[in-house]
């Protein structure tokens, strides 16, 4: 339900590529592919993944064996008897991951890796997201594209939750029709009955995007950024009849890379308007988060949990942000007191 065949399909590949590259560093360094804890996160996701495609075709799983995984990479005459690999829109249809004779990583496979700017599969399904959008924002045309691209992130950082015709609304004022199809399809899904609340969709009151009930049968935000994901602070969700308009809730890695970030993001774009400035949000189709008075000021905001993982992405470097004059990484206090917290543990 969360992920299209392709989409997955496409995640699973740039994860072997990754998972590829990362072997095959081990074994310049003369380590032994073994299957076990030392298998790189990248190589175990591109199979887990590989793995749920086989079942999603109802067929046996023949990704859970890392050397049969990798020796399928490597045979040019090995079919992986998946059909999406074979489907013409399936964009690594022809790559070949492994030189069969020499057992290297060939071209295709460096770059497919590198394709999502970073390992790992954050990165991988960002990327992904962020590329299906430019080429849905294509459609409007090259002088408006840049527009489009604000107004459907904005659109999911701030009504992630949303009726049929409210979406309808949205796209007709922001002259976004010709996206109606690809928005639908690709960001958001039908709210499920099961996160129905005495059949109601319970909306949060800071973010706005669907309530659910957690484990432990308590009502909560699913967003970390959101204050409303502490069970203690929901207050008065707003409680919405299905019937009146069919809801939409967007996609589950909608919500986690767009949705959640954005609440910052949005934070800081409206306090900048409220104070008069001239603010843009995601400008150029995301060069910066929010960018004050042109190339003035590009601020971005930044959500990783992990530190090092964040000093380690600046490290390879800072994107569109370097095209401002003064350049602003802004880290929430929130995540900056929950890190400490579970740093102390
Ligand atoms: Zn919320």
């Amino acid at each position: 339900m969360n992920h299209s065949p392709l989409a997955l399909a496409n995640d699973a590949i740039v994860l072997l590529a990754q998972g590829i590259m990362r072997q095959y560093t081990k074994v310049l360094n003369q380590e032994i592919v073994r299957q076990d804890d030392s298998l790189s996160l990248e190589l175990y996701k591109a199979m887990c993944k590989l793995g749920r495609l086989y079942i999603e075709e109802g067929k046996p799983d023949r990704a859970a064996c890392v050397h049969a995984v990798l020796e399928r990479a490597r045979d040019p005459n090995y079919s992986w008897g998946l059909e999406v690999f074979e489907r013409d829109d399936f964009p690594f249809r022809q790559a070949r991951l492994i030189e069969s004779e020499l057992r290297v990583p060939t071209a295709d496979c460096a770059e497919i890796a590198h394709s999502s700017g970073a390992f790992g599969e954050d990165n991988v399904i960002e990327r992904r997201l962020y590329e299906q959008l430019l080429e849905a924002t294509e459609k409007v045309g090259r002088r408006r594209k840049h527009k489009a691209y604000t107004a459907v992130r904005e659109l999911l950082g701030r009504r992630s939750l949303i009726g049929e015709r409210q979406l309808i609304d949205y796209l007709n004022e922001n002259d976004l029709t010709p996206l109606q199809g690809i928005i639908n399809e690709a960001f958001f899904d039908s709210v499920p009955e099961i996160w129905l609340i005495d059949s109601l969709a319970y909306s949060c009151e800071y973010c706005g995007t669907l309530l659910r009930r957690n484990a432990t049968g308590k009502i909560q935000c699913p967003l970390r950024q959101c204050e409303g994901y502490e069970p203690s602070k929901v207050k008065e969700p707003k409680k919405i009849d299905p019937n009146d308009d069919r809801l939409l809730i967007a996609k589950p890695q909608i919500l986690t890379y767009w949705t959640g970030p954005g609440i910052d993001e949005l934070k800081i774009f409206d306090a900048a308007k409220q104070r008069g400035l001239d603010a843009k949000l995601y400008p150029e189709s995301d060069l910066c988060d929010i960018a004050i008075n042109d190339r003035q000021i590009g601020i971005d905001v930044k959500s990783y949990r992990d530190p090092v993982c964040l000093a380690s992405k600046l490290n390879r470097g800072i994107g569109g942000l370097s095209n401002y004059r003064r350049r602003i990484i802004a880290v929430s206090d929130l995540l900056i007191k929950d890190t400490a917290c579970s740093g102390n543990k």
